[in-house]
């Protein structure tokens, strides 16, 4: 296939007309108050490629809650400082159970089963407050360098309404720090993680941030790699296997790209060496993945035939 002639803007358009019967189904998240309000009419999308081409469709400019999304950026950060020392303290594997889950933690000794189900997100949280003095400044300057925009903002009614609802991360976090693994204050790792989860970014933010894991690491933006060839390598595997949840395995089979879903209607997916690409629509599915979104990205993949396979 002659990569200089696809037509992403048209694919774009034609994805999401195809896919407007979908505007307005599945449900908001309604376990995050703030989160239930927004409309599920929203739809957007964006892909960036490696050439620097941008294209967009519908929302594609209008600033979400990234939520889960997060939990690449944390972990990137992670492992820029600490390498594979982080995996002492989280696992690799696919979990089958749902994201908040604490029912496998028992038997696996606190160890989370990957790093973006909560669990393993909130040891994550823990290693980065243990690296840096303001951690939460640290990944917002982070993800503001990613995608060449200072604008971009934690919305703290979402971080307080998450706070205010985290009975289940709480849970999880001291049930980990009763196993040892996690090392700071249960309170400020949920605050961390609630934060994180809420900055507010748009798909055009999201295509653009996740530009290095197209592009083996490198980033237009950064002098060094953010990321080396090998852990790049390693992160899009991980979004594979482990990225949306317990729908990953039927993500894989209807779309073919790594990607990371989360619960504001968010799924960032990266073709590597080709592009990254957003979409957005807050209707979710029972497994808290976006309805329009994962249909989005399958007709995408499905119609251009553009996926890692
Ligand atoms: N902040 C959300 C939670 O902890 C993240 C869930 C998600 O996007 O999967 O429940």
């Amino acid at each position: 296939m002659n990569m200089d002639t696809i037509d992403y803007q048209g694919l774009l358009e034609r994805v999401c007309e195809e896919t407007r019967p979908l505007a307005g189904k599945g449900h908001a998240a309604d376990y995050i108050p703030a989160l239930a309000e927004i409309s599920t009419d929203h739809f957007g999308m964006a892909l960036i490629d490696t050439k620097g081409g941008l294209y967009s469709v519908g929302d594609a400019d209008i600033p979400f809650s990234i939520q889960s999304i997060s939990k690449v950026f944390t972990l990137t950060l992670a492992l820029r400082e600490l390498g594979n020392e982080v995996w002492s303290r989280v696992g690799r594997e696919p979990s089958g159970h749902p994201f908040n889950s604490l029912i496998q933690l028992e038997n696996e000794q606190g160890i989370p089963r990957n790093p973006f189900i909560n669990a393993g997100a909130l040891v994550v949280a823990d290693m980065l407050l243990e690296a840096h003095p303001d951690p939460r400044d640290k990944i917002l300057t982070f993800v503001r360098m990613l995608s060449a925009n200072n604008s971009i903002l934690i919305d703290e009614r979402v971080a307080l309404s998450e706070k205010r609802a985290a009975h289940r991360n709480a849970a999880l976090t001291h049930f980990m720090k009763s196993f040892g693994n996690i090392g700071g204050e249960v309170e400020d790792v949920l605050n961390l993680y609630c934060n994180h989860c809420s900055i507010a970014m748009s798909c055009i933010d999201l295509a653009r941030a996740f530009r290095f894991l197209a592009q083996k690491g490198i980033h237009q933006r950064f002098e060094e790699p953010v990321l080396t060839f090998s852990l790049t390598k390693r992160l899009n595997s991980l979004m594979m296997t482990s990225g949306l949840y317990n729908e990953s395995g039927e993500f894989a089979y209807r779309v073919g790209l790594p990607a990371k879903s989360g619960v504001g209607g968010g799924i960032v997916a990266v073709l590597p060496g080709h592009f990254s690409m957003a979409a957005w629509g807050p209707g979710l599915n029972e497994r808290g993945n976006s309805l329009r979104g994962i249909e989005a990205l399958d007709r995408f993949t499905t119609i251009s035939g553009l996926s890692i396979f």
